[in-house]
C-alpha cells in the first residue's frame, strides 16, 4: 500500500452543472516531510481551473502540482535556493504554503492529455485567477502559484 495514495473527490459547481470530479490524489500534495496538511479549499480551485481550461482550450487538460504545503525547513531550504522575495528571489518569508500562513497555496502547472506539451503559464494563470484569491505567473520554470489568502 501506498500511503495517502487516496483519490480526492471534489464537488464544483460551473454554470449550473454540479459534478463530482476525481482529478487528484491526496499523496499529490505531501510535504516534504511525507506527511499531508491540505487546504480544503485547494482542490476545488484546481478542479475549477481544470474544468474551465478543458472548455476553453477545447480539449482535455491536466493539471501537475509541483507543490503544497510546506514546513519552514522546507520553505528556509526554497528561500536559500532561489532567493527571498525582497532581495531579488521568488520566495516568500510569509509563505502561504506555510502552515502559520494558512497553508492555502499550490504550484502547478498543466499539460495537454493528448500532445503532452505544457498549457502556456499565462492561459493557466488567467483561468487560475478566477478561481484562487490570488495568482502569480512570474516564474521562470513555468509554474503557477495560487493561494486562497482570503479564506484562511
Ligand atoms: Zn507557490
Amino acid at each position: 500500500m501506498t500511503l495517502n495514495h487516496i483519490k480526492l473527490r471534489t464537488q464544483i459547481t460551473y454554470g449550473n452543472l454540479t459534478m463530482i470530479q476525481e482529478n487528484f490524489w491526496l499523496d499529490e500534495f505531501l510535504m516534504a516531510e511525507g506527511t499531508v496538511i491540505l487546504h480544503p479549499s485547494i482542490p476545488v480551485s484546481l478542479e475549477m481551473t481544470r474544468y474551465e481550461l478543458n472548455v476553453t482550450e477545447g480539449e482535455d487538460v491536466y493539471i501537475v502540482v509541483t507543490g503544497s504545503t510546506r514546513s519552514k525547513a522546507t520553505n528556509d531550504e526554497l528561500g536559500r535556493r532561489h532567493g527571498w522575495q525582497g532581495f531579488g528571489g521568488t520566495v516568500s518569508k510569509e509563505s502561504k504554503h506555510l502552515v502559520e500562513h494558512g497553508a492555502c497555496a499550490v504550484d502547478f502547472y498543466a499539460k495537454y492529455k493528448a500532445s503532452k506539451k505544457r498549457v502556456p503559464q499565462k492561459t493557466v494563470a488567467k483561468i487560475a485567477r478566477k478561481y484562487f484569491d490570488y495568482v502569480n505567473d512570474k516564474y521562470a520554470d513555468g509554474h503557477v502559484h495560487g493561494d486562497n489568502r482570503n479564506h484562511v
